[in-house]
């Protein structure tokens, strides 16, 4: 059970006021904010451990070494990988997909097809056409019925023993569709493709397990589970990181290098180039734990109780359309109300101390799809309560009013 007024508490920035009212977060599938928890990590990390990691044999730097492979550790048995070399440190989400992206140039050629869903953000999308530029490999699209979904018969239909990578999207961040990944990934093994699972938008709100999955890649970024920005997990099955070549070349990256040859280091270093963001995945580390101490079906019960709350409210008003009505759906609410703008309701709802994003939402295919510039969305975390919800149909209800 979640102690709503309690975990509040943890997150100072759910005290600010905007526009003189108490601040409304309802932009949680952008960022999610982050508990005082993992604020005091990150101070405390530039108080005591600054300090460069892998190489130093100074007190301090083996001190931050070890702090930042303990998170690795963390975050593998969170994720479940079988080995702690399997966990790439990456910059976020985007960085992880680019890196797989780049290290299939020199494995497909152009009788190759790779599959990608119609439900993806761009950043699941536009590494992959770059890379069928590079190769010409061609890129088809899975497609979704009305409510969202992926239409699984035209899946089977598109899988052949030409494909040679899936990539997909865990949840939907534009509608919150939860896709049937598990299904996804062993029909395309069965014809001997990879996958690709993009989870920014489920480690928030579940807990993968990259073993029973039997998931190729899966990428995330801290800043959607509580942790800071700019730092990110790529899980790689240990024979395709040993298949893939180095992504970025430079420091911590080799073994050993002269003006004749380089020999690349060995798994997680050979794709961490450079200084990482150390504070970043000791703060992630942090953010895993926290979120674990609450623990992830509380959180999942918790949400889907806000979600169905908020759906019910929101659509007794009259004119607004919900877009992803999937069966299996998470925190997440796309509308738009007939006849206004999205951009206009979301700045009067600013006015009311309540944040939404309006817009595409980095998903302007699915835009297409329902014929639309973009729609506002409300996302919920465990932090949020009813009563804001409440806020938001009157803001949504005012807004209406003022516009049409
Ligand atoms: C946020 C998001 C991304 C991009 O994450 P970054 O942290 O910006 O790299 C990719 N895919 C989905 C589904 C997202 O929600």
């Amino acid at each position: 059970m979640i102690n709503v007024n309690k975990i509040r508490e943890d997150f100072p920035i759910l005290n600010r006021m905007i526009n003189g009212k108490p601040l409304i977060y309802f932009d949680n599938a952008a960022t999610s904010q982050t508990p005082r928890q993992v604020i005091d990590v990150i101070v405390d990390y530039y108080t005591n451990y600054n300090a460069n990691i892998h190489r130093g044999v100074h007190t301090l730097s083996q001190e931050a070494t070890d702090l930042y492979e303990q998170a690795r550790a963390k975050i593998q048995k969170h994720f479940n990988a079988k080995h702690s070399h399997e966990i790439i440190l990456t910059s976020g989400t985007t960085h992880g997909i680019n890196l797989v992206a780049n290290g299939f140039s020199s494995l497909l050629n152009s009788n190759d097809e790779v599959l990608v869903s119609a439900l993806e953000h761009h950043s699941n999308i536009v590494p992959w056409q770059m890379l069928c530029e590079r190769t010409g490999a061609t890129l088809k699209v899975i497609p979704m019925n009305e409510k969202g979904e992926l239409i699984m018969s035209d899946y089977n239909d598109l899988l052949s023993k030409n494909t040679k990578l899936v990539f997909v999207n865990h949840i939907s961040n534009a509608l919150g569709t939860i896709n049937p990944i598990a299904e996804i990934i062993s029909k395309a093994h069965a014809v001997g493709a990879a996958v690709l699972v993009d989870g920014a938008q489920s480690c928030p709100h579940v807990q993968p397990d990259v073993q029973a999955l039997d998931v190729d890649f899966y990428v995330a970024s801290a800043h959607k589970m509580c942790g800071p920005t700019g730092v990110g997990l790529l899980y790689g099955k240990e024979e395709w990181l040993n298949k893939l070549p180095p992504y970025q070349g430079g420091g911590e990256m080799i073994d050993e290098v002269t003006f004749e040859q380089t020999t690349y280091a060995g798994l997680p270093h050979k794709f961490e180039a450079g200084t990482p963001n150390i504070c970043g995945g000791i703060a992630f580390g942090a953010a895993v734990d926290y979120m674990n101490a609450i623990g992830f079906d509380a959180i999942a019960t918790y949400e889907h109780e806000l979600l169905e709350y908020a759906t019910n409210a929101l659509s007794e008003i009259e004119g607004l359309r919900i877009y992803g009505t999937a069966k299996e759906k998470t925190s997440v609410i796309s509308f738009n109300i007939e006849g206004i703008h999205p951009y206009d309701i979301g700045t009067i709802l600013d006015k009311m101390g309540i944040a939404v994003r309006t817009g595409h939402h980095c998903a302007q295919p699915i835009m297409d799809f329902f014929k639309i510039p973009g729609t506002v969305r409300a996302s919920f975390a465990f932090y949020n309560t009813k009563a804001e919800i409440d806020a938001l149909v009157n803001g949504v209800n005012k807004a209406k009013m003022m516009l049409s």
